[in-house]
């Protein structure tokens, strides 16, 4: 498995239906949306890597597994 994010080796883990699960030695554990990966997809875009970590990072403090929904992509781009 890649991580959503950097495309780098990630560990895929089970979790609801409708979410993908990734830990990433890079990233970090974090859930993503499978509509939000289908749309990116279809308009080409990738994350930034760097402004996605940073983020999960704040999240972290808040929650154990960020959930990355349309609306924090949108608001990282
Ligand atoms: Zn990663």
């Amino acid at each position: 498995m890649s991580c959503l994010i950097c495309a780098g080796h990630a560990e895929s883990v089970d979790c609801l239906a409708g979410w993908e699960e990734r830990r990433c030695a890079q990233c970090g554990c974090y859930r993503m949306s499978q509509a939000l990966i289908l749309t990116m997809m279809d308009e080409g875009q990738i994350f930034d890597a760097e402004k996605m970590r940073h983020w999960l990072q704040l999240q972290r403090s808040v929650v154990a597994i960020p959930t990355i929904a349309a609306q924090q992509a949108i608001l990282l781009q």
